[in-house]
């Protein structure tokens, strides 16, 4: 088995729940510590049953509930030691495993490998989590695509990437100020629908078999549109077979089986 479940996704909050046989990992943890473990138990998993929490970085839409959950001291939190220093005023109680990007390590019967994402935090990193033949990429947080983030994600059985905005929605927006406008476009800001579309057509292969589109903005994007974008990009790819979801926009936990 291998299933994922969106619990969150989007500025409110992002948390991705990763099943195999044996096996549960969350990714992110951006929800209050009730919501998340109501969404848990909507999967039918409770914290005793989570073998570690996954850090992408440090921001409080993917670190929310980990203050509260760490003093549970059998759950293991698993980061890198910059994106761990950044957090470790706000979870001193934390029982941490540290990973290095690109060394595979495993969490039960998953194998996990990180990969630098850019991103304006302290070592922000996506996810390759491995199992049985299949595998689930995760890079939520991006401003561009570099090689080696198209190599992680190379022949992978489902994808979630970021689609945060519509270029020309962002472009005419009366709210954001130019400076706002040059952070999110910048290479440490957020991709766009239209780059998020060349990302999933360099990297589709007939293995891949979903995609979800994350961290949509509310008021320059809307799910139709990066479908759309998205939907396009995979069929010039010969991928048109591939379902394509924006988790954040329809009702949660949503599930993918692999
Ligand atoms: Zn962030
Ligand atoms: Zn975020």
């Amino acid at each position: 088995m291998f299933e994922i479940s969106v619990l969150a996704s989007g500025s409110s909050g992002n948390a991705v729940l990763v099943r195999g046989d044996e096996t549960a990992i969350l990714i992110d943890a951006g929800l209050s510590a009730r919501r998340l473990t109501e969404s848990l138990a909507a999967c039918g998993v409770s914290w005793d049953g989570v073998q570690g929490v996954l850090i992408t970085h440090e921001h409080v839409d993917h670190t929310r509930a980990l203050a509260n959950v760490s003093r549970n001291r059998t759950l293991s939190i698993y980061a890198n030691r910059m994106t761990a220093d950044a957090l470790r005023k706000k979870i001193p109680e934390a029982r941490w495993n540290f990973f290095s990007n690109n060394s595979p390590f495993a969490v039960g019967g998953f194998e996990v490998e990180a990969f630098h994402v850019p991103h304006d935090a302290a070592a922000p990193v996506g996810f390759v989590i491995r199992s049985d033949g299949v595998s689930f990429t995760l890079a939520t947080d991006l401003g561009y695509v570099p090689p080696h983030i198209v190599k992680a994600a190379s022949g992978a059985s489902a994808v979630m990437v970021e689609s945060n905005h519509d270029a020309d929605l962002l472009q005419n927006d009366p709210k954001r100020p130019p400076s706002v406008k040059e952070r999110i476009r910048s290479k440490h800001g957020h991709l766009s629908n239209d780059e998020a579309g060349a990302f999933l057509k360099q990297i589709a292969t007939p293995a891949l078999r979903h995609v979800l589109l994350a961290h949509l903005s509310e008021d320059c994007n809307s799910p139709g549109l990066a479908t759309d974008t998205a939907r396009r990009h995979l069929e010039q790819a010969g991928c048109g077979h591939v379902t394509i979801a924006c988790p954040g926009s329809g009702p949660l936990p949503h599930r993918v089986v692999l």
